[in-house]
């Protein structure tokens, strides 16, 4: 049943050996230096052996939470890649195979010799080369298999967790001699199970465990995706330990990080939601459920602000001159690839004085201990869950914080502060308990390769959602977005990253459903703005199908092999790495589609009761296509599920390319309806919220991209008329396209200002411009890379670079 471990090159190998060992608990000590661009320190990694928590067979195609009496849960830090902008431009003339667009670095990763690879061990006691089979050794030691890439390891050792005063009340055994293996992996066994209501002293003993001496080092060898760690004569996961200390150092290429400067020109790193997620941030299990908490110490310069995916919100610590220490965890088991952290000159943003009074209550909840019992309705594994929390149910905003660059701090008063508690607090009447005690929002560096991103307690926005004259639209949708993520990707985690659509999918079709209610529409001006949302999508999901190559436009490609991996744990990821992949939104706007077929033919009441319902029963857990939708149709009575099964939605929407026909009629209906874009009738209410909808003035720019020819009359009129240079980046992005494409010399210093100021969306007009094969037009093209190009993310650079030269 073991699936070959063959990866092409573009796709994305999972080597940890989860079926052995899981890493339960992880904790950093990190030194961030901004002159050599590098991040070291230490990880002490927790693990838990096979034998406590798996039955010997592995790979299934069943439907139940993984085999284990854990349940675990995960999500892909989704860039959210170049969001509801446009295939379209980027295909309209050039087919996707016209032109490369895999950036060099990522043609480098098969590549042994490329640059991916992890520093090759001079100092260490490394030794003999392994081969990656972490199978079946026979007679040898047993090998610890981690993810990692792009990482200088320096040194590998077993933690003395025995040494740790007071420590002994975790041994049953008293008799064990001191300093056997067997007296510290039975101390790290009852360490990683104490009950969840004794979290504090389980994240307090995690610490001091974390800083206890060495007790031996650890031969380790590295190869271009993974760290390998063995200790002589430990031939079983129960004989190797079960706390392993790494010292190592990033690298400033490592592609789990960007070094870049911020608005205001002071530097700044922060994760990016690289394909390779954390693996060269830190060395640690990739698979989806090795799923375990965190802590992590962070130190950098007095003058920086380190945020990181952490239930407390960190104030920090002077620990001497000019350095400060800040200290961040998390109680809630999730993937490793959902950590992020930041670490920037920001600044954060308050609300002005008067507008206090208007914003919602939000006071912390008490997390005193006793409010946190697992009562044993939830179906994860245990941890103080805010579900189980009465105070925390009826949590409508959680407390947050906004951080920016100086230079954006107006702009976040603005926007951003008054959005986020409507846009909390809509997101808590739709789907109930916000799933985190918390959220730190940043605005993100221009490099930025898209609008947003979540991860938990933190959320990054791209600056292009604060701008333009309707700008609460545009940020108040993405912000939905990403708030619905902390649902739908985190709380709730795909089993297998193929199926991304159970993340994108589900964000795009809530995000209508929180926004309308935060701007607390009526039921028909919500249904009016949602078909207008639905006609977009529509056009663009057509635009997409017709230009990308079938294989790709499939949700679930694995198929029935979708949640399957190979005896030790280990996995590939199809077209994990294929940088075609982050142009393509069939998983945002098929899933979505999908979802909103559903959702009308339940009815939106029973549909969104059933939402609640899975969410309460899935949340902490994680989950694959099968497990929603057989819950979702044992809801329906079988009368009303229309001849609608599993199987069926499995055929028609998951497992083919294209999309089903039966939606077609009713989209082209409102194609039709919204031919000509409808003033709309407002009440007072309005001035809140934008005067003219964007989305409507998209829908005209794009229906307007579509006529042969456009005088320059026409367009000096078009941008008069609606404004266009003080609309969102989604107007502008279109704007930007009509001047490319009708070559409306007089405005190309707009587009000039959209590729420096939109890094996130700009990349499709670059294609445009080189593909008009008009001197001007590339020369301009070729100018604005040359001065954004210094600061732009990696692979946006590497894919603009192979469109210009
Ligand atoms: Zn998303
Ligand atoms: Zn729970």
């Amino acid at each position: 049943m073991d699936i070959t471990l063959d990866p092409s090159r573009d796709d994305l190998p999972l080597l940890a050996n989860t079926s052995h060992m899981l890493v339960r608990h992880y904790a950093l000590d990190l030194d961030v230096d901004f002159e050599s661009q590098v991040i070291e320190g230490t990880i002490v990694l927790f693990l838990e052996d096979g034998n406590r928590f798996k039955k010997p067979s592995h790979s299934s195609t069943e439907t139940c939470p993984l085999e284990s009496n854990e349940a675990f849960n995960f999500r892909m830090p989704e860039p959210c890649p170049v969001p509801v902008t446009n295939a379209r431009t980027f295909s309209s003339k050039m087919a996707y195979n016209d032109f490369t667009i895999c950036g060099k670095g990522e043609k480098d990763t098969s590549d042994k010799d490329g640059n991916h690879d992890n520093w090759e061990q001079a100092s260490g006691i490394s030794s003999s080369k392994y081969c990656c089979d972490t199978g079946d050794h026979g007679s040898e030691d047993f090998l610890l298999v981690l993810d990692c890439c792009d990482l200088s390891v320096l040194k590998v050792e077993e933690v003395d967790v025995a040494a740790v005063p007071g420590i002994e009340k975790f041994t049953r055994s008293p008799r064990l001699t001191v300093g056997s293996e067997v007296l510290r992996n039975e101390i790290i066994q009852e360490l990683v199970t104490m009950p969840a209501d004794r979290w504090r002293e389980q994240l307090d003993y995690y610490a001091r465990c974390s800083q206890a001496p060495g007790c031996g080092e650890l031969f380790f060898d590295t190869d271009t995706w993974s760290l390998q760690i063995r200790k002589k004569g430990a031939q079983t996961a129960t004989d190797f330990p079960h706390a392993v200390r790494i010292w190592y150092k990033t690298k400033p290429e490592g592609r789990s990080v960007t070094w870049t400067s911020d608005q205001s020109g002071r530097p700044c790193v922060y994760t990016i939601g690289s394909p390779i997620n954390n693996r060269a941030l830190f060395p640690c299990q990739e698979p989806p459920v090795a799923m375990s908490t965190w802590q992590a110490t962070v130190r950098a310069a007095a003058s920086f602000v380190v945020l990181m995916s952490g239930e407390n919100s960190a104030k920090p610590t002077q620990i001497r001159e000019g350095c400060s220490s800040w200290h961040y965890y998390v109680t809630m088991p999730m993937p490793a690839s959902t950590f992020t952290v930041a670490v920037g000159c920001w600044t954060e943003v308050m609300p002005e004085p008067c507008s206090s009074d208007d914003r919602p209550s939000e006071r912390p909840v008490p997390s005193s201990q006793a409010d946190f019992r697992c009562v044993g309705v939830c179906g994860h594994m245990e941890y103080p869950c805010r579900f189980q929390n009465a105070t925390a149910t009826t949590q409508e905003v959680i407390p947050h914080r906004v951080f920016a660059p100086v230079c954006l701090k107006d702009a976040c008063q603005e926007t951003l502060l008054r959005l986020i508690p409507s846009c909390l607090s809509a997101a808590h009447s739709v789907l109930g308990t916000h799933p985190f005690s918390r959220l730190d929002v940043l605005v993100v560096p221009a490099n930025f390769p898209s609008l947003g991103m979540a991860s938990p307690h933190i959320i990054f926005l791209s600056q292009s959602t604060l701008t333009g004259s309707s700008h609460l639209h545009l940020c108040g949708t993405r912000l939905c977005h990403e708030i619905a993520h902390a649902w739908f990707g985190l709380a709730i985690g795909a089993r297998d990253w193929t199926e991304e659509w159970l993340s994108e999918g589900f964000a795009t079709h809530l995000e209508d459903v929180f926004w309308a209610e935060a701007q607390q529409l009526s039921p028909d001006e919500a249904q009016e703005q949602q078909e207008l949302r639905a006609c977009l999508r529509w056009h663009r999901l057509q635009d997409e199908l017709r230009n990308s190559s079938e294989e790709m436009q499939v949700l679930r490609p694995s198929k029935e092999k979708t949640g399957h991996v190979s005896e030790s744990g280990a996995s590939v990821i199809k077209h994990g790495l294929n940088p075609e992949k982050i142009f393509m939104q069939v998983h945002y706007l098929k899933g979505y589609f999908l979802l909103r077929f559903l959702a009308k033919r339940l009815g939106d009441e029973t549909y969104f009761s059933f939402l609640r319902k899975f969410v309460y029963t899935f949340h902490g857990q994680l989950i694959l296509s099968q497990d929603f939708l057989q819950m979702l149709l044992e809801s329906i009575p079988e009368e009303k599920r229309l001849g609608l099964s599993v199987e069926s939605i499995f055929q028609d929407w998951l497992e083919s390319s294209g999309i089903p026909q039966q939606t077609c009629g009713a989209v082209s209906k409102w194609i039709q309806v919204n031919r000509r874009p409808r003033k709309r009738k407002r009440g007072e209410r309005a001035v809140v919220f934008e005067k003219l909808l964007p989305d409507q003035l998209v829908l005209l720019l794009e229906r307007l991209l579509e006529q042969q020819t456009l005088s320059p009359r026409t367009l000096r009129s078009l941008h008069r008329t609606y404004r266009l240079q003080e609309q969102d980046a989604e107007v502008r992005h279109r704007w930007c396209e009509l001047i490319v494409r009708h070559k409306f010399t007089a405005a190309y210093g707009q587009v000039e200002r959209f590729l420096q100021e939109d890094q996130a969306m700009g990349i499709y007009l670059y294609g445009e411009l080189m593909v008009s094969e008009d001197a001007r037009q590339q020369q301009l093209a070729r100018r604005c890379f040359e001065l954004a190009r210094g600061r732009m993310d990696k692979s946006s650079a590497e894919v603009v670079a192979e469109m210009l030269f």
